[in-house]
């Protein structure tokens, strides 16, 4: 009789509060014999915190070849394997799609646990149009190649999400200023679900200011959101009607003053009104 195949779990884990690790990845990681993490000694306290005592072994991006071989043996010996990352959804900017292929080309059943994803939780309280978006993960490390790929991406209509660390963060918002110009409305998530947790919502420039004014707001893990091109455009009107209204603002009353930097710049009366 052919033996059962064990399965693959692909399970999410908080980016930053324990509390956010659902009950249904606690029991997984509860249950499987092995625990697939890319670095074991970073996941070891919130193992500890599931009550998990599976064996854990590091799969990442240098050894994800070798050790999806590993994890196949085992998951066609009959052992259930879990993968997890140092914080988040597994192959969200991190390894897993190379074991997730191999195991399926094994026949073995490769099922996620969903949870916690720093880009979806920053999309979530940006209030950028999120109805279609585009996850660019990290740009390139070299100043050079990330004004490139951020020209590829000025004209995008699509709500853009980028993953930043600390080191980069103000070089990078700097490159955004230039390339996709200072008033393109952007939201800078630091931390989320952590002590310090801090959302920017204001245009590029505001949010390069906010950042370099302040050395604490550059400490941490980011995720930029930045509105699309088309939305953006309109952003800019809008920006611009309230510079002409406020600038009228001092000489007329509200209702007139909004009427004319309407009609000045074309941005929405009633916006600029409010
Ligand atoms: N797989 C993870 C996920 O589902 O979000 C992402 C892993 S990627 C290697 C790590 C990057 O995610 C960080 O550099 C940062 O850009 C972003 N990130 C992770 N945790 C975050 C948090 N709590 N707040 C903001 N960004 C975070």
């Amino acid at each position: 009789m052919e033996r059962k195949r064990g399965k693959l779990w692909i399970v999410a884990t908080p980016i930053g509060n324990l509390d956010d690790l659902s009950p249904r990845a606690r029991d997984v990681l509860r249950a499987v014999a092995l625990v697939a993490a890319e670095d074991t000694r970073h996941s070891a306290p919130l193992l500890a915190h599931a009550g998990s005592r599976a064996r854990t072994f590091a799969l990442h991006e240098h050894n994800e070849r070798d050790q999806a071989e590993r994890v196949v043996e085992r998951l066609l010996g009959g052992d259930d394997v879990a993968l997890v990352s140092d914080a988040g959804t597994p192959l969200v900017s991190d390894p897993g799609y190379r074991l997730v292929r191999a195991a399926r080309e094994a026949g073995c059943e490769v099922s996620p646990v969903p949870g916690p994803c720093a880009a979806i939780a920053a999309l979530s309280v940006a209030g950028l149009a999120s109805d279609r978006f585009v996850f660019e993960g990290f740009l390139p490390a070299k100043a050079a190649a990330r004004r490139e790929r951020l020209a590829e991406l000025v004209a995008e209509p699509r709500t853009l999400l980028f993953y930043e660390s600390s080191h980069r963060i103000v070089e990078a918002l700097a490159d955004f200023v230039a390339v996709f110009g200072g008033a393109r409305a952007a939201v800078l998530a630091r931390e989320l679900t952590k002590l310090f947790e801090t959302v920017i919502a204001a245009p590029l420039a505001d949010v390069e200011a906010r950042v370099l004014a302040d050395a604490n707001q550059q400490r941490g893990e980011f995720v930029l959101v930045v509105a699309g091109a088309e939305g953006a455009a309109a952003d800019a009107v809008l920006a611009e009607g309230r510079r002409v209204f406020t600038l009228l603002r001092e000489e007329l009353p509200p209702a007139r003053a909004a009427k004319l930097a309407a009609a000045i710049t074309g941005a929405p009366r009633k916006a600029l009104y409010e």
